[in-house]
């Protein structure tokens, strides 16, 4: 495993799908998912200049930052509880799974015991399957403005993990919907949101294609995870 050539390949890859969409290289943020990797492969890949990283589950993550630098910044990715929320809200600088009022209520709640402003993205499940965590589209644009009301929290955009395909063109109208869905959402607001977080390593390209800003790549720059930790498509937090 060559991190250095994998992340020389990757903004190959970034740069080639950005110049198909007319975009410029540096509106698409390449997120590191070290979820499943130990704390040398972060400190390896920070070397190399990647700064922002993506972690699924709260206790794995409150180890491993310890153990990193302290200039690095980190994201929830995967499902999170309720009864994590107090540690989330301290360890991460966003939460991108928030998927329903109450998680948003409670992030707030311990947000606002530390006197801080939580950024969040919103996940949804585009696909509706059943076997993967994100809100209903229609359910979001119900409850999108209680969400934004919160004090405490900042909504910054969507999320999404699109179906697994061994064809990435398939999952374009997924993305497409995201995207959709985010400029509905925009106008419900009546502001700007930043971030589609959309995009992972079997599917990257069609999703800069259609518009991700944040790209969420795990085994395409750190190879494989460790199989022993049981996966399903979306890890929960457990
Ligand atoms: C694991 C994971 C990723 C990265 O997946 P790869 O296929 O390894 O790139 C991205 N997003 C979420 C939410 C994940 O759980």
């Amino acid at each position: 495993m060559d991190l250095a050539a994998n992340l020389e390949r990757l903004q190959q890859r970034i740069n080639a799908a950005c110049e198909r969409a007319g975009r410029n290289p540096e509106s698409v943020v390449l997120q590191a998912v070290s979820k499943g990797q130990p704390s040398e492969m972060v400190r390896a890949a920070a070397e190399l200049g990647l700064t922002l990283f993506g972690e699924n589950k709260v206790q794995e993550a409150k180890i491993k930052i310890g153990q990193c630098p302290g200039n690095l910044h980190w994201h929830m990715i995967g499902h999170l509880q309720s009864n994590k929320c107090r540690d989330a809200v301290q360890l991460f600088g966003m939460i991108q799974s928030v998927d329903s009022l109450s998680l948003a209520e409670e992030i707030d709640k311990w947000a606002d015991k530390r006197a801080k402003t939580m950024p969040i993205l919103l996940e949804v499940n585009v696909a509706g399957e059943s076997s993967k965590f994100g809100y209903p589209p229609a359910k979001l644009l119900a409850e999108l403005e209680r969400i934004n009301a919160l004090r405490r929290i900042e909504v910054h955009g969507l999320m999404t993990v699109a179906p697994w395909s061994a064809e990435s063109e398939k999952v374009r109208p997924v993305f497409r919907q995201l995207r959709e869905l985010k400029e509905q959402c925009e106008q419900i607001l009546g502001a700007p949101l930043p971030h589609l977080s959309m995009g992972m390593s079997g599917d990257f390209e069609v999703a800069v294609e259609e518009g991700s800003t944040l790209i969420r790549v795990g085994t395409a720059l750190f190879g494989p995870r460790n199989r022993a930790k049981r996966e399903s498509s979306e890890p929960t937090d457990i």
